[in-house]
């Protein structure tokens, strides 16, 4: 049995339903009954799913995992990747939460500066977790992704309070 990466829950009542989630939010989404825990695995509801549209409090920044999100980047949704070593393929569904400053990013079309911002947010953060992952190897999936984001990237708009 595969054991799924910690970031990925169940989507309840779906085959192949994968959403992804920020582990350092699972036991605040935990206590809000927003995901739950049925044998070795995670669920969250097909609704919760798109945590921005239910629980925008609970939203992370897809670019750069901040806190808290104040923009929505609308967007449509596309393949991030193929399946590979017994992991799903992951889509992107939907739109992408950003916290403050990477929704300015997106806003003025900086993306040269989007880019660098989250290559080095996300190089320290996957060092420190799995020492040796190359940083080449993050920034090139940061750029693929990124590629594909702006491809799919329709406009961006303040989250209402
Ligand atoms: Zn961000």
């Amino acid at each position: 049995m595969t054991k799924f990466p910690e970031w990925m829950v169940r989507i309840a009542g779906t085959k192949e339903g994968y959403a992804g989630i920020e582990p350092a939010l699972v036991e605040q989404l935990r206590a809000s009954g927003i995901i739950w825990q049925d044998g070795d695995e995670l669920y969250i509801k097909p609704d919760d799913a798109y945590v921005l549209n239910t629980h925008p409090e609970h939203a992370v920044c897809d670019f750069c995992n901040a806190t808290p999100c104040t923009w929505r980047a609308r967007c449509t949704d596309f393949q991030i990747d193929a399946a590979r070593n017994g992991l799903p393929s992951q889509e992107s569904l939907s739109d992408w939460a950003c916290c403050e400053t990477c929704g300015q990013l997106i806003a003025n079309d900086e993306r040269h500066k989007l880019l660098q911002r989250c290559v080095r947010i996300a190089t320290e953060r996957f060092q420190k977790k799995y020492p040796g992952v190359p940083a080449r190897a993050i920034r090139t999936n940061i750029e693929l992704l990124q590629q594909k984001f702006w491809r799919h990237y329709q406009r961006i708009v303040r989250l209402a309070n």
